[in-house]
């Protein structure tokens, strides 16, 4: 089956790119091996997307961006890429294969993992990655959220909705999310941050029962008894099956020059994907934007 554009990821970032190219009148398969959105899904209020003095919440933005680039005529079909062939242009997905003349991969990214023993035996039994989805399983319960970003602090925040205690866990004395976010979690009653410190060991059998965590500083170990543990301490990039063919850098984010092209002529990446400092659905929908231009441009020969 031959298409003119295949994007990869149907989150902000191929959704961008998925209506520009179908303004440009190129046949367009996005294909999403979840659900359209993407990370914007498991987010509840929007308040920093322009457009929205109000806010908005993840899910409706991605039904809306969903609607833009259908109206256009962009096709979605959900499956899930696999593997690349370079010199066919040949996208493998689990269910089909396809050929392309360009392609722009929009993967985003997922949760990063402490790595700690117990960690994946208890995920879905007391430690999640999604406040909002699993946030009213806690009510009048005590959880910990472990990180010190935006996605931390906004999900620490969200869990006051439900939990009657929620310990902010973080490694250093500082938090590195936005200076507006921080001053909301300091006037939270709910909310106690501890700081320095970082999960030493998970303790449970089948379901969580809490956590030890060490003081950096003075090397000493508490325990802390819990029903809930939310970590956010950062994402990884979803580009493992493209790894042996597509320049990557030292993390595993794709390498893309300033017009989102890879280091592969026909091939651009845009989102959460490829090497930048600033993750946003702002920066998301720009990347998508000049991916889908560079790859028009690309197909018309200038
Ligand atoms: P993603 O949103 O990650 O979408 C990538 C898509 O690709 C996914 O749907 C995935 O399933 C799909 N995919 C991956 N691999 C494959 C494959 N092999 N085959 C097919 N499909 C595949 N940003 C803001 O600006 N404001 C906020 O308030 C905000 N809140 C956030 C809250 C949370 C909890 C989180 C997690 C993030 C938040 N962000 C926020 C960041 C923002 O959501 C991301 O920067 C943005 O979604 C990135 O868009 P993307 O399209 O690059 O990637
Ligand atoms: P992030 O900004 O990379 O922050 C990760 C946090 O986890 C940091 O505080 C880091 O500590 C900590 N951490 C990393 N590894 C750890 C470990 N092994 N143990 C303990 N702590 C660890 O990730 P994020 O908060 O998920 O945000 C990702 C991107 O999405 C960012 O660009 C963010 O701006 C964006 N986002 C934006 C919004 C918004 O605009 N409202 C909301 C959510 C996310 P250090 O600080 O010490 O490095």
């Amino acid at each position: 089956m031959e298409r003119d554009i295949i994007i990869i990821g149907g989150g902000p970032a191929g959704l961008t790119a998925a209506i520009y190219t179908s303004r440009a009148r190129y046949n367009t398969l996005v294909l999403e091996e979840k659900s359209i959105g993407g990370q914007i899904i498991i987010t509840t209020e929007i308040e920093n997307y322009p457009g929205f003095p109000k806010g908005i919440l993840g899910p409706e933005l991605a039904m809306l961006m969903e609607e833009q680039a259908r109206k256009f005529g962009t096709e979605i079909s959900y499956e899930s890429v696999q593997k690349i062939d370079i010199d066919t242009k040949t996208i493998y997905t689990d269910q089909n294969k396809y050929t392309c003349k360009a392609l722009i991969i929009a993967t985003g990214a997922t949760p990063s993992k402490l790595k700690l023993p117990k960690e994946e035996e208890l995920t879905g039994r007391g430690i999640s990655y999604c406040a909002t989805c699993d946030g009213a399983f806690f009510k009048d319960q005590i959880v910990a959220v472990i990180g010190g970003g935006n996605t931390a602090v906004e999900e620490a925040l969200f869990l006051t909705n439900f939990a009657k205690k929620v310990y902010l866990i973080h490694r250093r004395d500082k938090l590195r999310a936005e200076k507006c976010l921080q001053e909301r979690i300091f006037a939270n009653e709910k909310i106690e941050v501890i700081w320095n410190s970082i999960v030493h060991s998970i303790e449970g059998e089948n379901t969580l029962t809490g956590i030890n965590i060490k003081n950096k500083i003075s090397g000493e170990i508490t325990h802390l008894p819990l029903d809930g543990l939310f970590i956010f301490v950062g994402y990884t990039p979803k580009t493992d099956f493209i790894k042996d063919i597509i320049e990557l850098d030292e993390n595993g984010y794709i390498k893309v020059n300033e017009k989102k092209q890879t280091n592969i002529p026909w091939i651009f990446a845009a989102g959460d994907c490829v090497s930048k400092p600033y993750k946003q659905i702002a920066t998301a929908v720009g990347d998508g934007c000049s991916a889908a231009l560079s790859a028009i441009a690309y197909l018309e020969g200038y």
